[in-house]
């Protein structure tokens, strides 16, 4: 270890290699003398994750399965001998608890991320919450662990990050003692955002997956084209701020300059604005209270020249509608609208099902899988697992 570099923040980045991952190795990048990279973690992915080893010489690599890690300690033998490669639930709950680690980045995509995320947690660390889904499983648990350890949350979902940077310091009381009116969580409405019900029959997974505004994973691609992106991250807003959905309203509004909106009693809307770039809230979970470069290019208000602003179609875009009752509705509720959405965004794209079938599989499931209170991660990893088998099973059923 050189001089100085024990005083360096150690980050663990679990989703290294997906378009969040590779955005915070770009922050972390133009910051060498801040931050270091203590460990990558992605799900099968070896050839990405040997360029990622080799360039940044992390203590620990994490691979989802043994086979996947076999074959990466294989090949880091010849440009990356010193990491030390690990595997499976226990190798990302390691990598997301050790010691050597400040910072960990949770930017694994779905309920896979929820256990290294909690242990995170658990552990004390300042979480920079990428993986909605791991808040909309379970919000509660969540949050009393980040309390009960003392470790800082910084949301790095772009319109969360937003709403954290308007929000007075006290936010965790809730809304009303703190003075906020209400939150304005804006959407940009995604690639379907004027299509009609007709139209949206016929959609395909690569017209999904090109949104407008953002570069980002397949998964939460369909979900933005969906809504239930939005759907997702109304539940997400409620867990972070303490509030509940009457108190959120979702505006449309297509240029994705605005990122969100806090409204004050007495009337005083505040807004986080900028250019549409993930750097942008990376770089502030990580130095938050201060403020770091990105690299996000300075935000030109008469290129832009307008900003546009519409009320949302439920009708169009029932996954927002489908959210917001099952926050209304509680307990295991949100997870089992998760876990369908989850696989039957999977299997749209695996063009097995239409994308209007997306929003009937998560409606059936939550009309039918039995909803608890959710009172212990088993009681939510169970209703997980009921929701996705009652779902694939849906599916079939469909197809037949
Ligand atoms: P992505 O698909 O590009 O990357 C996902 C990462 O998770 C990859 O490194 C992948 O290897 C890893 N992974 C996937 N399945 C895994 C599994 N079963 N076990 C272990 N690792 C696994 O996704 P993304 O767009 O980077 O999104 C990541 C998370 O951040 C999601 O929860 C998403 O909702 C959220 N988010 C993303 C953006 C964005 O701009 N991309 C914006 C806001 C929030
Ligand atoms: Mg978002």
């Amino acid at each position: 270890m050189g001089l100085g570099e024990a005083s360096l923040i150690g980050i663990t980045i679990l989703g290294s290699t997906g378009s969040i991952g590779v955005n915070t190795l770009d922050v972390i990048s133009q910051h060498k003398d801040k931050y270091k990279v203590v460990a990558l973690t992605a799900n099968t992915g070896v050839e990405r994750m040997i360029e990622q080893c080799t360039q940044w010489q992390p203590e620990y690599a994490v691979m989802a399965d043994t086979d996947s890690a076999e074959l990466l300690r294989a090949k880091l033998k010849a440009v990356a001998a010193d990491v030390e490669v690990l595997s499976g639930d226990e190798g990302l709950r390691f990598v997301a608890e050790t010691e050597q680690t400040d910072y960990v980045m949770a930017a694994i995509v779905g309920a896979a991320g929820l256990l290294p995320t909690l242990a995170a947690a658990k552990a004390g660390k300042r979480v920079l919450l990428a993986n909605k889904e791991a808040l909309v499983l379970s919000g509660q648990i969540f949050m009393d662990a980040i309390r009960d350890s003392g470790a800082e949350l910084l949301p790095i979902d772009s319109e969360h990050n937003a709403i954290f940077q308007c929000m007075p310091v006290n936010f965790g009381d809730g809304l009303a003692p703190t003075g906020v009116q209400r939150i304005l969580l804006t959407a940009s409405g995604g690639p379907f955002r004027s299509k009609s019900l007709t139209e949206l029959h016929q959609v395909t997974p690569d017209q999904a997956c090109a949104h407008p505004n953002w570069v980002m994973g397949r998964k939460i691609s369909v979900d933005s084209a969906s809504m239930m992106n939005k759907g997702l991250e109304l539940i997400e807003a409620c867990w972070l701020f303490n509030t509940t959905p009457e108190h959120i309203q979702v505006v449309l509004h297509p240029q994705s300059i605005i990122h969100s909106l806090v409204e004050y009693s007495d009337g005083s809307v505040l807004a986080q604005l900028g250019n549409p770039d993930m750097r942008t809230p990376i770089a502030h979970g990580l130095a938050w209270p201060e403020r770091i470069k990105s690299g996000v290019a300075s935000l030109d208000l008469f290129d832009i020249a307008r900003l546009d602003f519409e009320e949302p179609d439920l009708e169009r875009f029932p996954c927002l509608r489908l959210a917001c009752e099952a926050m209304q509705k509680g307990g295991t509720a949100t997870a089992i609208l998760n876990a369908a959405n989850e696989v039957a965004v999977a299997e749209f794209l695996a063009r097995r099902i239409r994308f209007t079938d997306i929003a009937k599989i998560v409606e059936l499931a939550l009309t039918n899988v039995e909803i608890e209170e959710a009172t212990s991660l088993q009681t939510v990893l169970a209703a997980d697992k009921r929701a996705r088998d009652y779902s694939n099973t849906a599916i079939q059923e469909l197809a037949a």
